[in-house]
């Protein structure tokens, strides 16, 4: 296996359910998906159709019931929760639509969380901290409270968090999803420079608009991966249109 191929997962299911009598639910049903190093990639499908459960199962927040999963080359579907603990506070971050912050700590705490379980210095998590809050234009904000924030705040401080211990993949899940457009607007153009940055990122989404900056969309249905493409981006104004479509015009 390529050290170069962040993620790779091989005929991944997961069923939910099914004992004492009760219908066992197909959340994902035979999905195989390759990540290569520095790939922003988004996953669509209609609501119900697997996509959480995939990227849940990437990250370790799920075990597959069936099927192979690899990180960097590793295998890692066999992995004691405590193994399981240590990779992804050192590769994974993770982005959700509702936030998930500490309440009771404040937005520069909330980051620093995550540095320190990883045994970083109390002194150096905290300048990561400020760096990152910095470089998402909230250094402000360093000392407030989750519910002293607005969504837009929120996600970036969540941003900050899932970075502090600079985690080779990134993994996000509707991270727009609970923002007006405006603050969806700005975290997508952060996603897009962390991307830049080099980072690998996966990210589940609603909003055509969000799956547009991807390099690559893989659409779900029904637990399935049904297309894994290069999305349609939509025409930049100014920019020269296809030479068919010009002519068809004229
Ligand atoms: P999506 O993120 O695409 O909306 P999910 O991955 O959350 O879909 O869910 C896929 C399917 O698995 C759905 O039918 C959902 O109801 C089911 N499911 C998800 N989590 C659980 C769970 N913890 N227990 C039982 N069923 C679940
Ligand atoms: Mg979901």
């Amino acid at each position: 296996m390529s050290a170069d191929l962040v993620v790779s997962g091989v005929n991944l299911g997961r069923t939910y359910g099914g004992r004492s009598g009760a219908a066992a639910v197909c959340a994902l049903d035979g999905v195989d998906i390759s990540v290569a190093a520095g790939e922003l990639t988004a996953i669509m499908g209609p609501s119900g159709c697997g996509k959480s459960t995939l990227l849940n199962i990437l990250g370790g927040l799920d075990r597959p019931t069936s099927g192979e999963l690899y990180l960097g080359g590793r295998r890692v579907d066999n992995l004691s929760e405590s193994e399981w603990a240590v990779l992804r506070r050192n590769q994974i971050g993770f982005v959700f639509q509702f936030f998930n912050l500490i309440g009771n700590l404040t937005a520069a705490g909330n980051i620093e969380l995550p540095a320190l379980l990883a045994g970083i210095p109390s002194r150096r998590a905290r300048q990561r901290a400020t760096g990152l809050l910095q470089q998402l234009g909230i250094a402000d904000q360093a000392d407030k409270l989750p519910s002293e924030l607005s969504g837009g705040q929120r996600q970036r401080v969540a941003l900050a968090r899932a970075l502090v211990n600079e985690p080779s993949l990134l993994l996000a899940d509707e991270p727009t999803g609970n923002l007006d457009s405006g603050s969806a607007a700005d975290v997508l153009d952060l996603i897009r420079t962390i991307h830049a940055q080099g980072r690998t990122i996966i990210m589940v989404t609603h909003d055509p608009k969000v799956a547009a900056i991807a390099d690559r969309l893989i659409m779900m249905q029904d637990g399935q991966i049904i297309s894994d493409d290069v999305p349609a981006r939509p025409l930049e104004p100014g920019r020269l249109r296809p030479v068919v479509e010009a002519q068809a015009e004229g």
